[in-house]
């Protein structure tokens, strides 16, 4: 069955992980913790290879990381972008 969040289709959401590459040290532990196959490793930092597969408002990982390399969208904009994509759905 197709994912969605609050009626909105997963896809349309871009709630995902943002890596700093300039802090991540490939330490694995975003990784590690998450069990949704949402990071690789690359070459020189972590890398979030499937994004989709991440829980809307889900922000766990963050917490995990030890150098503070993980951000997320504010959940204010996460509501935006549901309200946005309903209305454009013409369903508010
Ligand atoms: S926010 Fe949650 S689901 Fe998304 S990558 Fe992090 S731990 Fe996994
Ligand atoms: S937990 Fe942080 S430092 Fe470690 S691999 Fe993930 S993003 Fe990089």
């Amino acid at each position: 069955m197709k994912k969605t969040y609050l009626g909105v289709p997963r896809e349309e959401i871009p709630w995902y992980p943002h890596i700093n590459a300039d802090l991540c040290t490939l330490c694995g532990a975003c990784k590690e913790f998450c069990p949704n196959d949402v990071f690789e490793a690359g070459v020189e930092c972590m890398l979030v290879k499937n994004p989709m597969n991440c829980v809307v408002a889900c922000d766990k990982c963050a917490a995990e990381c030890p150098i503070a390399a993980i951000s997320f969208p504010d959940k204010a904009q996460l509501l935006k972008w549901v309200e946005e994509a309903k209305s454009k759905k013409g369903t508010t």
